[in-house]
């Protein structure tokens, strides 16, 4: 079977992740139908994780495309680009307060990110409840996809924006992430100007970090009062049974840190021992970087399906860019189709010496001519825009930064942090889009 025209496919994104709404968003935005199938049994399931920040370079762009950017810039927090960097004494080595319209990165909280995607969409675009095992069917499709519970669906066209662990990556590539070596323990303070002051003042409206060089403490103020804390460490992926404890042993993991950290300034050591209920494991797993895959005409990666890295504050962010490329490249395809002239013009180039019979024949002026006149390129808007979010994205638009000593997780990842600068103008971040256009 040859892949029917992105307008008539039957386009599937696995994932209602940040890349997974916003391109499911930007292809209805261009009259393309696409479901969306989350495994969460609805929008509320679970707690959607920390703040973000998204930036001018690819967040933006992404958000531009999908027509949000105002309505971001309304929810955002601008004051939350304020940054303190610390050694492990508590003393401030670097400091950066937003100045006035700063808008380089503004915050928002994951959750209202996805609110802000999802009621952007058309009713009913996202099935939840649906969580995918296996994709089975012809590379040229069409694909059937199977999910828990036994439920089956045909398809044309499947994006896999299912995240770390993505269980349509298996389709195009063997690739599966490994532990880093590096965990994130998270910590919790509610309430924090009422009930915790100190670390309010501390994280101030942004956030703060410090490190040693074999771990790190990273703070970020969410919205609605919350602080969340990252307690990084270089540590074996199973330290908690390792050390006969569970997740819920909150005071034993408490101990535990305080002993790690027993060098660090008391004002510090309050971010691991003052926090509000359990902490919540996470460790943190990567792909081999660069990963690329053989092109599939109906099956493609984007965010972290494809390219799992550490947390370095980009991850989000490239998971939309990825998320405009592909919905753009589909869009772009869609319009060609759409318009035949448009099509033959990407035929042939000889159809630019002189109109065609058909189009004679319905123009006596054209006919009556005795020298043919060119023929103009009929616009396709979703091309323009992939130019412009490419020109964007590749832009070196980024403030110089100050250094920073050195953190556990940056020092280990030196390789990753480069694979994101490649990934970020690779093609094989839209390596399936190909054949569908
Ligand atoms: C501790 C931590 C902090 C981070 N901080 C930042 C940050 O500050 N800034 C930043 O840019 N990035 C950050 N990241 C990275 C960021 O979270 C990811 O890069 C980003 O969420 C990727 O988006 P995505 O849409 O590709 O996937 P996800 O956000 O992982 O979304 C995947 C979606 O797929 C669904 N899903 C998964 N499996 C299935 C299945 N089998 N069937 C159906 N649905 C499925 C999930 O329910 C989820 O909704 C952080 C990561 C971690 C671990």
């Amino acid at each position: 079977m040859t892949s029917p025209a992105p307008r008539h496919a039957r386009i599937s994104v696995i994932g209602a992740g940040p890349g997974g709404l916003t391109c499911a968003r930007i292809l209805q935005r261009h009259g393309l139908a696409a479901t969306v199938y989350d495994r969460d049994a609805g929008p509320d399931a679970r707690d959607q994780g920390g703040t973000l920040d998204l930036r001018v370079d690819d967040g933006q762009v992404a958000l531009r495309e999908a027509g949000l950017l105002e309505a971001f810039f309304d929810l955002a927090r601008p004051e939350g680009q304020e940054m303190r960097q610390m050694n492990p004494d508590g003393q401030l080595l670097f400091h950066h307060v937003p100045g006035d319209g700063e808008l380089f990165k503004p915050e928002i909280d994951r959750g209202r990110l996805r609110t802000l995607l999802l009621d952007s969409l058309q009713p009913g675009t996202v099935q939840w409840g649906r969580a995918l095992t296996t994709i089975s069917g012809p590379a040229d499709g069409p694909r059937l996809l199977h999910f828990a519970g036994g439920c089956t669906v045909e398809t044309d066209l499947v994006i896999g924006a299912d995240g770390a662990f993505s269980r349509v990556r298996p389709a195009v590539s063997p690739a599966v992430p490994h532990y880093s070596g590096v965990s994130f323990l998270e910590a919790w303070f509610s309430d924090v100007d009422q009930r915790h002051p100190d670390i309010a003042d501390l994280v101030g409206q942004g956030g703060a970090a410090a490190a040693d060089g074999e771990r790190g403490l990273f703070a970020q103020r969410n919205g609605g009062d919350h602080i969340r804390v990252y307690i990084i460490r270089r540590t074996p992926a199973d330290w908690i049974t390792q050390n006969g404890l569970t997740i819920n042993d909150t005071d034993a993991i408490r101990a535990l840190l305080l002993k790690q950290y027993a060098h660090w300034s008391p004002s510090l050591r309050r971010l691991i021992s003052d926090n509000d209920g359990p902490y919540v494991d996470r460790p943190i797993h990567t792909l081999p970087a660069p990963h690329t895959w053989a092109h599939n005409p109906t099956v493609t990666l984007l965010g972290d399906a494809a390219h799992l890295m550490p947390p370095l504050g980009v991850g989000v962010n490239l998971a939309m860019l990825d998320a405009a490329e592909l919905a753009l490249a589909l869009a772009g395809a869609h319009h060609r189709r759409r318009h035949p002239r448009l099509r033959a013009h990407h035929a042939s180039p000889l159809h630019r010496d002189g109109p065609t019979p058909g189009r004679r024949r319905r123009t006596p002026a054209v006919r009556r001519t005795p020298r043919l006149r060119p023929r103009r390129r009929p616009p396709n808007p979703a091309e323009e825009k992939l130019k412009q979010v490419r020109t964007a994205a590749q832009h070196p638009c980024r403030p110089a930064r100050p250094a920073r000593p050195a953190a556990p997780w940056r020092r280990l990842t030196e390789d990753q942090r480069g694979a994101a600068e490649v990934r970020r103008t690779c093609p094989h971040r839209v390596a399936g889009a190909a054949g569908v256009m």
